[in-house]
């Protein structure tokens, strides 16, 4: 069975003040059984890896380098370092903001596994290639490209993300939610075999509130959610990690 997955990817938001968010989703988090990732900024993943107790704390980004004269990079060691155990890459802001391909997703993965870090592997498509009903074929190729050779059900988990519903309040039908999901896992029971394939934990992410969180976890192969604003308080965050346990 998978271990359920309550995610959330704190964004470019947050400075120290922040981190009383964080101890007060601790209790939500140690009581029930599924696990809870809080993604902040980088300047807070030191501080927030000190005051999260039952949370695990992930990057946002890492470099697909070791080391090296990358102004304004973090190595996937560094994250490590500074107490992460967990980096989203992929992000389609990252792909948007910094013309990151599948290829560059690639090279980052390999470098956070190289580090000892679970990869949160972002896909999504954006509306205009779900109007061409592209979804998909983009999904497929996203996967087959950003994902190297070598994941377990132990160093990666993927996250869907449809770029449309990114802080929109535009959510996909449960239908159109498990056409993904279902998808995602039979190509990676097709790559990396089935005992792999079906360990691997599938996240949802765009617009997941509070109140649409139960209806989404309850389509197949949804394990979990990657949550953006609703992630910031946990006023709005503790409801969501409930609707998984
Ligand atoms: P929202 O939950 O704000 O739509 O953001 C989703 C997201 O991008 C998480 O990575």
């Amino acid at each position: 069975m998978r271990t359920k997955l309550a995610a959330g990817n704190w964004k470019m938001n947050g400075t120290r003040a922040q981190l009383q968010e964080l101890t007060a989703m601790s209790e939500a988090a140690t009581k029930g059984a599924a696990e809870v990732l809080i993604c902040p900024p980088a300047t807070l993943v030191c501080a927030a890896a000190e005051a999260a107790e039952g949370i695990a704390i992930g990057g946002q980004d890492c470099h697909a380098a070791a080391s090296g004269a990358h102004t304004g990079d973090i190595a996937a060691d560094m994250l490590k370092d500074a107490g992460a155990s967990h980096v989203i890459l992929g992000h389609s802001e990252r792909r948007a903001d910094h013309d990151e391909h599948n290829d560059d997703v690639r090279a980052k993965t390999k470098a956070a596994w190289d580090a000892g870090l679970v990869a949160v592997v972002c896909v999504g498509e954006t509306l205009d290639e779900r109007e061409a009903q592209n979804t998909l074929d983009i999904i497929g190729g996203q996967l087959a490209g950003s994902i190297p050779d070598g994941a377990t059900g132990h160093n990666l988990v993927v996250a869907y993300e449809p770029v449309w519903a990114i802080g929109t309040g535009k959510v996909p039908t449960t239908d159109q939610i498990g056409e993904v999901h279902d998808f995602m896992r039979a190509r990676l029971e097709r790559r990396f075999g089935e005992g792999v394939g079906r360990s691997v934990r599938l996240l949802y992410g765009g617009s997941v509130k509070g109140s649409n969180a139960a209806e989404i976890f309850a389509v197949s192969n949804v394990d979990g959610a990657l949550v953006g604003g609703a992630s910031l308080k946990a006023s709005d965050f503790v409801p969501i990690i409930e609707a998984l346990n």
